[in-house]
């Protein structure tokens, strides 16, 4: 008899936001063999496919990795399977920041937040702006000052900000894309639940998603639920 493996909700949910087919990888370990990043990584790229189809989530939202990665695509030419291991990683960051965790690299996090903001304010990125953001949320208040003022002598940053014509449109793209994370969520939450039930068993790895029976009882489709897409 042919034994049936329940996928985790978790892997379901990353596979369907990355559009990537994770449970098709068998860890030949070729991306991690050429990713150009992975001496700064504290999970190497075979191994995050690896935990995402464990459903390993706890270990993953806060891993360090999927802000360190470039989005080089390194992995997906080097994957026989054509896996974008850069998705994954964008489908990791959407769901450790749903789930208001520590990032796995504040830094990381703090730059992309502050970047959004300037965009979503002004409709274009303003240095000035973006690097005192920058520096609030991430604390480094004094670090590169020399450079900075360097920088300013030169004329290399803009004092004051411009804003586009028609922001309203930006701002629509925002709401699009928060939208569509929403449907995102709300649809894998269905197929994750459905899915459990199927398979008699939702937990993850760590352990994290309720137990077992819980999930198709409902119990971890809410705890799932709570960040969108976990
Ligand atoms: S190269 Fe592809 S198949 Fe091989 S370990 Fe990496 S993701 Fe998996
Ligand atoms: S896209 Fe990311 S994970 Fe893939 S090789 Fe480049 S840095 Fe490594």
């Amino acid at each position: 008899m042919t034994a049936i493996v329940p996928v985790p909700f978790f892997a379901i949910s990353i596979e369907e936001r990355s559009g990537q087919p994770i449970r098709r990888c068998y860890q030949c370990m070729k991306c991690s063999g050429g990713c150009p990043m992975a001496f700064a990584m504290d999970i190497l790229p075979h191994q995050v496919v690896r935990l995402v189809q464990l459903g390993a989530r706890a270990r993953l939202i806060a891993a360090r990795t999927p802000w360190v990665c470039t989005g080089c695509k390194t992995c997906q030419a080097r994957c026989p399977n054509g896996i974008d291991i850069s998705k994954v990683n964008d489908a990791l960051k959407a769901a450790a920041t749903a789930a208001r965790v520590t990032p796995g690299d504040r830094y990381v996090a703090a730059f992309h937040s502050s970047f959004l903001s300037s965009v979503r304010g002004l409709g274009r990125s303003y240095e000035l702006g973006m690097i005192g953001l920058y520096k609030m949320r991430s604390g480094t208040y004094t670090a590169d000052l020399a450079l900075g003022l360097a920088m300013l002598r030169k004329g290399k940053l803009k004092l004051l900000p411009k804003r586009i014509h028609h922001l309203r449109e930006v701002d629509r793209l925002f709401r699009r894309a928060a939208g569509a994370d929403d449907a995102r969520g709300a649809g894998a939450a269905g197929g994750g639940r459905g899915g459990a039930a199927a398979g008699g068993t939702g937990g993850d790895a760590d352990g994290d998603m309720g137990g077992a029976g819980s999930c198709g009882a409902g119990d971890g489709g809410g705890a799932m639920g709570e960040g969108g897409l976990d």
